[in-house]
């Protein structure tokens, strides 16, 4: 999902979760741009403009997140870099 945001300081605030976004919107991935890409699907609130697109990369079979780092782990090729780094026990930066 894309979103823009025209009050700056929750501007602010949601860049500064930076990679952690999209857990916010519970969706696999989410960015603040200054411009919407063109999507059916959109909705405005008061200060925020959502279009979402497809997600890019493959889904996980543990947190169903799509990921382009699915597979990176030889390992456990169905999993994200999450979800491989949970099962081993570590803490995901
Ligand atoms: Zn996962």
């Amino acid at each position: 999902m894309v979103l823009t945001c025209s009050d700056p300081v929750l501007k602010s605030h949601l860049q500064s979760l930076g990679d952690r976004l999209h857990y916010l919107f519970i969706a696999s991935q989410a960015v603040v741009a200054e411009t919407l890409p063109e999507s059916p699907y959109q909705m405005a609130g008061e200060n925020i403009r959502v279009a979402v697109l497809p997600a890019e990369g493959t889904k996980c079979v543990r947190c169903w997140h799509y990921s382009p780092q699915v597979g990176h782990d030889a390992e456990h090729p169905h999993l994200c870099e999450r979800c491989t780094a949970a099962i081993a026990g570590q803490e995901f930066a």
